[in-house]
């Protein structure tokens, strides 16, 4: 009985857009008792969208745009879509950018070195600018800084919304006692400002992508049966420590790949209706 009972719950599942990668993982998901998300592209649509611009003005700011524009080019990060698109700019330099992983690019133009990134990773930051950053990480929105040669001269915020039913489903996992945790790479001002927007219970930030497997094996001996919701490169470790990692199907094949269950359209609701059905399973199985 046991075996056509999952069978076919895994096959009903499919029909609703969830892969399972064998029964276990039904059952594991069933009995979890703490989740995690990553934010970009799980918990929002990871489409983020530039919002504002401000740079010094004793910089040219054209120029910058082009330095910008030139470094992004060399990156595949949604934030690095997000800022050719708002320039709509043809690449006019060719700058040799190292890509920092976790905190953003560096290249040299004109003798000059050139950063782009996360704000954590810069020293010597004006008064104003620390006060702007908070103000647009207070909304939830991602800000990079740009330095010229270790000045800061201008930044770039950024907003990324959740997707539909984001909300709807923490508050479903919440409402079952699971511990629900946001784990991010983004700032701390941030990932709080998501995090609060959505109800969840915790939330980490500043985690380097290295780290994520190590968060997840935390909670795993702080609560029990954990699951891992994620959908990139930089997820892939933390989906294999997971008792149960759940990847976003438009997310990228390493994430895929190395999941037990996929949600094959982007939307949490798809989770929910799992986890109940799962539950339901356990209750016919034992
Ligand atoms: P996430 O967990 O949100 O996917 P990542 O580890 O990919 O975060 O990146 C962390 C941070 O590094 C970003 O929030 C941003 O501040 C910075 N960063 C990474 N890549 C870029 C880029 N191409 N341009 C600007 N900033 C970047
Ligand atoms: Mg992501």
């Amino acid at each position: 009985a046991t075996v056509s009972v999952t069978l076919s719950t895994t096959s009903n599942l499919a029909k609703r857009g969830v892969l399972s990668k064998g029964s276990t993982y039904l059952s594991q998901l069933g009995a979890i008792k703490a989740i995690a998300f990553d934010k970009t592209g799980t918990l929002t649509k990871g489409k983020p969208e530039v919002t504002d611009v401000y740079f010094n003005d004793s910089v040219n700011k054209e120029t910058m745009i082009d330095i910008v524009v030139a470094m992004e080019s060399e990156s595949n990060h949604p934030l690095a879509t997000a800022i050719l698109e708002k320039f709509e700019a043809t690449n006019k330099y060719d700058i040799d950018v190292e890509n920092q992983i976790g905190k953003g690019l560096e290249g040299v133009y004109n003798d000059k070195v050139y950063r782009i990134g996360k704000p954590t990773s810069f020293e010597n930051v004006s008064q104003e600018y620390r006060q702007l950053n908070e103000q647009w990480a207070a909304d939830g929105k991602t800000v990079v800084y740009i330095s010229e040669d270790e000045h800061v001269i201008g930044l770039i915020a950024l907003m990324d919304v959740p997707k539909e039913g984001t909300k709807e489903a923490i508050e479903y996992f919440k409402s079952l006692d699971i511990h629900t945790t946001l784990i991010t790479g983004d700032s701390e001002m941030t990932g709080k400002a998501v995090a609060e927007q959505l109800g969840l219970d915790e939330v980490i930030a500043n985690v380097l992508p290295e780290n994520k497997s190590a968060i997840i094996n935390e909670q795993k001996e702080k609560f029990g049966t954990t699951a891992m919701v994620g959908d990139g490169v930089n997820d892939a470790p933390a989906l294999v420590s997971a008792d149960v990692g759940i990847a976003m199907g438009e997310g990228t094949d390493v994430a895929v790949d190395v999941s037990d269950i996929v949600l094959m359209k982007n939307d949490l609701s798809k989770l929910v209706n799992s986890h109940k059905i799962a539950k339901k399973m356990s209750r016919v199985i034992w």
